[in-house]
This record gives C-alpha cells, structure tokens and sequence, in this order.
C-alpha cells in the first residue's frame, strides 16, 4: 500500500470520526437525546469497554496477516488508536471498564498524561511490525510463487 498525504489525512479523520462515534452510546443506554439525563446516567455502554476493541483489533490483525491484507492491517490500528486514546481519557473519571474481568480504579492525572504520550508510540511500533510481517510474507509468496514459464514446457 502506497502512503499518500490523502490516504494519511483520511486515517486522521477516520480516527477521529470513530473516537467521537464512542460517545454515542450515553445515548444508547440513558435511551434519550436531552443531555441533562445523559449526564444524570451513571452506567456505562458497550461502546465504552475496553476488552472488546482490543479482542477485536487483535482479530483483524489476526486477519489481516493470514490474508495479506494492508487494509484490514492500518484500519486496526486506527481502531485501537480511536477506542484507546478515548478509553484513556474516560479512565481519568472511571476508570477503565474490561468487561468480563471487571474495572480498573481510576486513573491518576500524570498517569493519563503518561499513558497518552506513550501510546503513539506504541501503536507506530505496533503498526511497524506488522506492517514488516505483511511486507515479508508477500516476498515470501512472490519467491515461491512458480514462474508461468515452468508451465509452458
Ligand atoms: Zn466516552
């Protein structure tokens, strides 16, 4: 996949579309649209647990290399950018929710601070060695792949 600054600002706003898209579901569990009884609302919706962008992130990625594919591959990692870096910032407030195991207390100030400059970073390493492995196993398939002359004989 060829990076262009088009393809580079679409992630941007795709990421962010998806972590705005998170909030969504106050309105999904207050089961109103008046933002008074929104914020009356103490539970917390699906959108909001972090196991599951995880489980779903890991999927894709699991996909994406049994498959080849650098699409499924970057919009993973988007996924997890979006979903992370929100569950970061509500972790401050309530901490994050890990839906089957449970909740984490919340999480302290410099914490937050700490958590959100290092997880660009993460997710960019993340993202490298993926991204390397997808690159290695088409390699491997161009090399092993027969040449069409071997077929003509
Ligand atoms: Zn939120």
């Amino acid at each position: 996949m060829k990076y262009t600054h088009s393809l580079q600002y679409f992630q941007v706003i795709l990421c962010a579309l998806i972590g705005s898209f998170i909030d969504l579901d106050h309105f999904l569990v207050a089961k109103t649209i008046y933002y008074r009884e929104i914020q009356n609302n103490i539970n917390r919706g699906i959108f909001h647990i972090t196991t599951i962008p995880i489980v779903i992130s890991v999927f894709m990625l699991l996909y994406a290399q049994k498959f080849v594919s650098d699409c499924i591959n970057i919009v993973a990692w988007i996924i997890l950018t979006a979903f992370l870096s929100h569950h970061i910032r509500d972790a401050t407030r309530r901490g994050f929710l890990m839906t089957p195991f449970g909740s984490t207390p919340r999480v302290p100030y410099f914490c937050y601070i700490f958590l959100l400059l290092i997880l660009p970073f993460l997710i960019s390493y993340g993202e490298y060695l993926t991204t390397r492995l997808i690159s290695k196993t088409k390699t491997d398939r161009q090399i092993n792949q027969p040449l069409l002359m071997d077929f003509e004989v």
